[in-house]
């Protein structure tokens, strides 16, 4: 597995572009800008494109989610839950000045525990719900975890906004990720990555 991680948009998202290094085959994570840097990679690396994966819905993660899935023909993949923040997805364009660019519909619901596979990466879906009510974490081969907007290094997502909740976010954390071992790589939705290791320790929240 190799990837490649893109801070992109006005929120700087991390979109990730995630593929095997053999068969090439990849997929993106919150496409949120950038598009000419990715597509740069993508034709360089000579990656095949198979979908897209939301850890949630807000407009800074998916707003170049209909670019992608047009110009590649892809699925765009997430929780059906999120489907209660895309309703408002022009508002939330206008209030945090992003290109409306049509409503964003998810193709594929992902499932809580479900395994995605795409030749050797094995794409576990952990439903982390807090930051908002279908956002999910991606653990990938055991050892990398896409956490979206859930977990960031010394710090965790915002859940004063859009159907966000503070028990529920640090539930999820602790009984969902902190379950991890130490040594898995941790790579947020913004910032530097981190590991489980490194958080268990000292994130404030979570000690
Ligand atoms: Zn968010």
């Amino acid at each position: 597995m190799k990837f490649y991680t893109i801070p992109a948009g006005p929120f700087e998202v991390n979109t990730y572009i995630v593929f095997n290094d053999e068969t090439k085959e990849g997929f993106l994570i919150d496409p949120g800008g950038e598009e000419k840097k990715i597509e740069k990679i993508i034709r360089d690396e000579n990656i095949d494109l198979k979908f897209i994966l939301n850890t949630h819905c807000h407009i800074d993660h998916v707003s170049m989610d209909n670019y992608f899935k047009g110009k590649y023909s892809i699925d765009i993949i997430a929780a059906k839950e999120e489907e209660q923040i895309l309703k408002n997805l022009e508002e939330q364009a206008e209030y945090l000045g992003f290109e409306y660019t049509g409503d964003v519909v998810i193709d594929r619901y992902l499932k809580d525990g479900e395994v995605i596979e795409l030749g050797d990466i094995k794409i576990l879906s952990v439903f982390t719900p807090g930051h908002s009510p279908g956002s999910v974490s991606f653990l990938v081969n055991d050892k990398h975890l896409f956490s979206g907007d859930t977990l960031f290094r010394n710090t965790i997502g915002r859940t004063d906004i859009l159907g966000g909740s503070s028990e529920q976010i640090i539930s999820s954390i602790k009984n969902k990720l902190m379950t991890l071992k130490d040594d898995v790589k941790v790579y947020p939705g913004h910032g530097e990555a981190t590991t489980v290791g490194y958080e268990r320790k000292f994130n404030p929240y979570l000690i």
